[in-house]
């Protein structure tokens, strides 16, 4: 009989206690901005669905975050306490199969999951970059009859193509990069 028949690991730790974990050990001095590492950070209420993940909001670039913005934690379907059970078992040298027998996992994501928490928790994949001109394909902007659709029909072929020019010149933007200096 695995250990999980017996004990349901994850179902012992405490939520709350999970993010001041990542809190303490992602931000020792206080909360700062991944985007602008400014540390005038206001707290903005909590994740509709993980009651316990902190959202704030920058007061010098106004950009929003949360606990797990930016950490290999985010956007996984794990819960944070699963994650933070890997540690220990990491730091005991168990193998992913052992790690993922404990906690009735598939293997395959325990190898995922302790590859990432290597690189570090708050390490990050590369972000994709955006500079220069970047077009944007495929946007339309409908505009409105303004009460007067049979003669908007009417005009249709060549005033369409136009337009079609006009909102493609509109979709092309330019857009630099925010570079966190982290
Ligand atoms: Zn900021």
């Amino acid at each position: 009989m695995a250990a999980s028949d017996l004990i349901n690991l994850s179902g012992l730790l405490d939520d709350a206690k999970c993010f001041a974990l990542v809190r303490q050990h992602r931000w020792p001095e206080g909360a700062r901005c991944p985007v602008c590492d400014s540390g005038a950070v206001i707290r903005d209420g909590h994740d509709d669905t993980q009651p316990h993940r902190q959202r704030y909001r920058c007061k010098a670039c106004s950009g929003r975050f949360d606990d797990l913005t930016g950490t290999v934690l985010a956007g996984h379907h794990q819960p944070l306490r699963v994650w933070v059970l890997c540690l220990p078992f990491m730091g005991l040298n168990l193998s992913n199969r052992q790690i993922a027998l404990e906690l009735g996992l598939d293997g395959s994501d325990v190898q995922a999951m302790t590859e990432q928490l290597r690189r570090g928790l708050v390490a990050k994949a590369p972000a994709v970059e955006l500079e220069g001109e970047v077009e944007i394909d495929e946007v339309y902007v409908v505009a409105g009859h303004k009460g007067q659709p049979a003669a908007v029909a009417k005009r249709g072929g060549s005033d369409g193509a136009a337009s079609w020019q006009a909102r493609r010149a509109a979709a092309r933007w330019k857009r630099t990069s925010h570079r966190s200096s982290a």
